[in-house]
C-alpha cells in the first residue's frame, strides 16, 4: 500500500521530539508541506537542518492567544496531527490544582483549539481535511501514578468522537492513535526502570514496547485516503494491550 501527501500541507504539533518529530519528517518524506509547531527553539532548528523544506512555527499552545497569533496566517490546511503534550508522574492524592489545569492545557484544551482553527479553514474552503489526535493506551487503562495523563488522554478520546460527529459533515475525518508506551523522552520518565516496565509489558501480548515507527505508520494511514471511511476511531497501536 503506498500512501502519498504530495500537495498536501499539514500541521503536526509537539514536532521538536518523539512521535511528533517523527510524524513531521515522514509526512514531509511523503511529499507534504509541513509545518512543525513546537515550544522549543532549538528543536526547530535542528529539525530544519534535518529537512530544509518544514516550516518551523515557534509558540506555547498551551497559552491560547499566543496559539491564535502564532496560527492566524498558516493558509490553508488539509491534515492536522495534534500530538504536543506533558507526561508527568504524580500519585492521585498529591495532584494540585496547577497541575491539573497545566496538563489539561496543553493534552486538551491546545488540540482542542489547533482543530477548531485548522477546521475552519478547511470548512470555509470546502475541501474537507484529516486530523488525528494522538491519545494513548492510558486513555481507557488506569496507570498507576497517571491520573491527570489518564484523565487528559480519556478527553482526548471523548473530544476525537465529538469533533468527528461535527466535522464529519465538512468532509473533515477525525481518529485518534492509541499506543502503548514508547520510548521517547516521555515514555522514558514512565518507564525506563526494569521492574516498572514489566508491569506494562507482561499485560502487552507482544511482550515488548511499541516503536516510534509503529506508531507513525498508523497515524499516516489515519490522515491518508487509505482511510477513507475511517471517523471517529481509536486505534490501538498496543500490541493487544487491552486483551487481558
Ligand atoms: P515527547 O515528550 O518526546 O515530545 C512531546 C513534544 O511536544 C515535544 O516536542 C514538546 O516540546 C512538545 N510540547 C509539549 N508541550 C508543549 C506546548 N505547551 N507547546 C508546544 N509544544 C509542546 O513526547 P512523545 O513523543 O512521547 O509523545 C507524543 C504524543 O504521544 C503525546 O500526545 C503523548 O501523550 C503520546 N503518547 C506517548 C507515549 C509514549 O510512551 N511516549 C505513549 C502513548 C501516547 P518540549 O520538549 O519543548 O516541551
Amino acid at each position: 500500500m503506498e500512501i502519498t501527501f504530495a500537495a498536501k500541507r499539514a500541521v503536526v504539533t509537539g514536532a521538536g521530539k518523539g512521535i511528533g518529530r517523527a510524524t513531521a519528517l515522514a509526512l514531509a518524506r511523503g511529499g507534504a508541506e509541513v509545518i512543525a509547531v513546537t515550544r522549543t527553539q532549538a528543536d526547530l532548528d535542528s529539525l530544519i537542518l534535518e529537512c530544509p523544506s518544514i516550516k518551523p512555527l515557534c509558540v506555547d499552545l498551551s497559552d491560547w492567544d499566543a496559539t491564535d497569533a502564532a496560527l492566524k496566517d498558516v493558509g490553508p490546511v488539509d491534515l492536522l496531527v495534534n500530538n504536543a503534550a506533558r507526561g508527568m508522574l504524580q500519585p492521585f492524592l498529591e495532584v494540585t490544582s496547577d497541575q491539573f489545569d497545566e496538563f489539561f492545557n496543553i493534552n486538551v484544551k491546545a488540540a482542542l483549539h489547533v482543530a477548531q482553527i485548522v477546521a475552519r479553514g478547511m470548512k470555509a474552503r470546502g475541501t474537507g481535511g484529516s486530523i488525528v489526535n494522538v491519545s494513548s493506551q492510558a486513555s481507557q487503562r488506569a496507570l498507576k501514578d497517571h491520573a491527570v495523563y489518564c484523565a487528559t488522554k480519556g478527553a482526548l478520546d471523548m473530544l476525537t468522537k465529538v469533533m468527528a460527529l461535527e466535522l464529519g459533515p465538512y468532509q473533515i475525518r477525525v481518529n485518534c492513535v492509541n499506543p502503548t508506551v514508547v520510548m521517547t523522552d516521555m515514555g522514558r520518565l514512565a518507564w525506563s526502570d526494569p521492574e516498572r516496565a514489566k508491569t506494562m509489558t507482561s499485560r502487552i501480548p507482544l511482550g515488548k514496547f511499541a516503536e516510534l515507527e509503529d506508531v507513525v505508520n498508523s497515524i499516516l494511514f489515519l490522515l491518508s485516503d487509505k482511510s477513507a471511511m475511517t471517523n471517529g476511531a481509536m486505534l490501538p497501536v498496543d500490541e493487544g494491550g487491552k486483551v487481558r
